[in-house]
This record gives C-alpha cells, structure tokens and sequence, in this order.
C-alpha cells in the first residue's frame, strides 16, 4: 500500500489540528470543513477502506464509532445530534486512501452533503 497524506498525519509529518489519540486511532480536524464540527477518525493501521479492510480490522473499526461518539459528547454536539460518513471508492467519493470516518455535526445538515458532479 502507498503513503498518503493521512499516513504522513499518524507520522506527525505534517501537521494537523487533532482532537484524540491512542495507541490505534487519530482524530483531527477536517481542512475542509463542510459542517461547523468535521472531524476525521483514522486508524493508525493503513487500512484503505471498508471494501478492503480485513475481518480481523473489525474491532479498531468498532472503536471508530466509539471514540467519534465520544468525541461528540465532548464537544456538545451529542444531544442534537450528528452524522458519522464512511465513503468507499471512487464512486462512494473516497479521496484519501486510508479509511476515515468523517464526524459531521453543530448544525443541521442537509441530506445531500456534497453536489453530484462527474
Ligand atoms: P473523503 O472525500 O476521502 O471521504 O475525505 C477526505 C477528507 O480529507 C476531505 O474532507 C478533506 O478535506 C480531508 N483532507 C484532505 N487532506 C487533508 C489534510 O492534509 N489535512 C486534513 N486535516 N484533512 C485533509
């Protein structure tokens, strides 16, 4: 599997606004927010996507939703509510190759999040 930009981010390559850490999982600011709360949660493990992620990746996969909950509770966003995306592949949108769950939250979002376009 190649580098890429959120490998270089687990690294402390290149820098980024992070919210959360342990010995398995990042959580850092999107640098391009789409909701007033964006956060992305990567495991340190260069898993590509869910599509290729292995049976035995279910477990830090788990604790993706379980560190995003939290991280939302922290940050007041729980009781209103928020959205977890999980994009896979080219036609699922995915840009970085390494799995990320975005955290989307602090206002209410509208259903599309991003405009169709080829
Ligand atoms: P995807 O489209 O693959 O689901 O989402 C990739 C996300 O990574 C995008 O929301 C994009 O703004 C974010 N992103 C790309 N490069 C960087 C970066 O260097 N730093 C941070 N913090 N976010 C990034």
């Amino acid at each position: 599997m190649g580098d890429n930009i959120f490998l270089k981010i687990i690294r402390k390559e290149i820098p980024a606004d992070i919210v959360y850490e342990d010995e398995e999982i990042l959580a850092f600011y999107d640098i391009h927010p789409i909701a007033p709360v964006h956060i992305l949660v990567v495991p340190k493990k260069p898993i590509e996507s869910i599509a290729t992620m292995d049976d035995e990746d279910a477990a830090v996969v788990g604790r993706m939703f379980l560190v995003a909950r939290d991280i939302a509770r922290d940050l007041n966003i729980s009781e209103k509510g928020y959205k977890l995306l999980i994009r896979v592949g080219k036609d699922g949108g995915q840009e970085v190759p390494h799995l990320h769950l975005h955290l989307l939250g602090g206002a209410r979002l509208m259903e599309g999040i991003r405009p169709i376009s080829n």
